[in-house]
Parts: structure tokens; sequence; C-alpha cells
């Protein structure tokens, strides 16, 4: 079981030579239809009142109009409904969670690098976040951890989340590496830096001790950052996961029993597909 949220929209934009590509979404969806995860449209639509939970108000604005800089992040047509197509499906993918079905949103762009006025890394809103944000706006109190295996530090992620009630974020990345941050765990935000060349071996082993840290901090949901840059193949970074330690950090999220979600942050790999399919093997 298990739902996919996706929509190929969010495959119409582009840049030659950026890694942050259509394939990523396009070649992932057919390849999870024909493993029997067909994806489904969002159940949700996302809006202004949806980002203004832990974004500025003006941010989405300076979306729409292209006033915002970074060399990662470029300015696409239409790039402001495309990101928050984007945040519908980890907001469709949370209140699936909720309901009882594990839930993964396959769209991009990805959100992790987000903050709160700021478009970085490949990121214009931070979709985990706001998710973990709208759920507990509908339920107060629930409590959340965040765990984020992307290759890269969520700095986007950790401040929009740090000191923030009932939550709990937990980073596993290269370090040093993009962004700079995530070197030390602060407050509600747990960072475990790996050097480059970490095993899949490696990085469960570091994961698991924190994982079970996090669990006992009594979490009503788990919200997950999926990257797939950690894998050995990747071109962008330095972490030598293979395909079954995707399948194992599903089971291990799975193996709680809690009420979960992930959505689609980094993977620039061609075997992206595969990655996906076998964490949702593990985490359905
Ligand atoms: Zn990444």
């Amino acid at each position: 079981m298990g739902r996919v949220f996706s929509d190929l929209k969010t495959a119409e934009y582009g840049a030659s030579g950026h890694p942050e590509a259509p394939f990523r979404v396009l070649r992932t969806f057919e390849r999870l239809k024909a493993a029997g995860h067909a994806p489904e449209k969002p159940a949700m639509t996302a809006g202004a009142s949806d980002v203004s939970l832990l974004h500025d108000e003006e941010h989405l604005n300076s979306i729409r109009l292209g006033t915002f800089e970074d060399a990662d992040t470029p300015m696409y047509a239409r790039i402001a409904d495309i990101a928050l197509i984007s945040l519908a499906g980890s907001l469709s993918a949370a209140d699936s969670a909720l309901a009882g079905e594990p839930a993964f949103s396959l769209m991009r762009p990805p959100g992790h690098h987000a903050g709160k006025d700021k478009v970085a890394g490949f990121c214009y809103l931070n979709n985990a976040a706001l998710a973990v944000a709208r759920l507990q706006k509908a339920k107060p109190g629930l409590k959340i951890a965040i765990v984020d295996f992307d290759v890269h530090h969520g700095d986007g992620t950790e401040s929009l989340v740090l000191g923030r009630e009932n939550t709990t974020y937990l980073s596993l990345h290269q370090y040093p590496l993009y962004p700079g941050t995530g070197l030390d765990t602060r407050g509600n935000c747990w960072n475990i830096p790996l050097e480059a060349g970490t095993s899949g071996d490696g990085w469960l082993s570091a994961f698991e001790p924190a994982f079970g840290l996090l669990l006992g901090t009594k979490p009503d949901v788990l919200a997950v950052s999926a990257g797939f840059d950690a894998y050995k193949g990747d071109p962008i970074a330095g972490l030598k996961l293979d395909r079954s330690t995707f399948k194992r950090i599903g089971a291990l999220l799975a193996q709680t029993k809690l009420p979960r979600f992930a959505a689609l942050e980094g993977g620039y790999s061609e075997d992206l597909p595969l990655l996906v399919e076998s964490f949702l093997d593990g985490f359905f």
C-alpha cells in the first residue's frame, strides 16, 4: 500500500546542464507506475496562505516576479505555480499519512534549502517544513519528527523549524559540502555530519542510534525529506550509499508503524527511479 502523488507539470522547467532536471520526475513516474505505485494527482492544492505558514509574506511574490538571486536556483517561467504544485504534493502526502496511509510526493522543485525569505540550492518553497506546519496548524500539539537523508544539510528546514514546539529535525549529510552548515546540533535540530566516502553501512550505523533517540521524543508523525544524492553514483556529492541502503532506510522508518510521509528532495543520478522504488519498497 501507500500513495504516490505526482504531477508531470513539475517536469515543465529546466535549464541546459542543470542537474535538477525534468527526467527526475518523468522517469521516476514511469518506473513507479510500472512497479504498481501509479502516481495520482495531489488531492489538495497549495496557495499563498500555506506558504506564509513559514515563509515571509513577500516570498511567494518574489518568486512570481523573479526578484530573487541565487546562482543555483534560476528564474524559470511559471516556477511559482510549479513550486505550489510541488508543495501540494507534500501537503497531500502529509494528509494521507494522517489518514493512515503512508505517502510519497514525487515532485520538483525540491524544498529543504528554501528559507524564510530565500530560494537556494534548487529550492523555492520548503515543501516538507510547510507540510509539517500545516499538519500542526490543523492539529495543535501534534508532535512531528523530520528525518532528512539528503546528502546536503537542510539549512532551510533548520532555519524554519529551529525552536519550533513539538518538532524535531534530524539530518545526516556529507560535511564539508554545500551549504556548509549542519556541523553541530542546535536545540531541536540534530545534525550528523559524515565524511565523504561514507558507505551505506557507515551511514546506517550513524543513523540507527540517532533515530532511536528521535523516537524517544515520541513523535506522532514522521516527515521525511527524501534525497537520493547520498547514492554512490550521484554526480554531485561523495557519499557511497547503494540502492539497498535506501530500502533499509525506508524499512526502518516503516517499522515504527507511525503515520509517515516523504517528499523528494535531491538525487541527480540516472538511477534515481530505481532508488526511489527501493526506498518505497521499505517505506510502504
Ligand atoms: Zn541534496
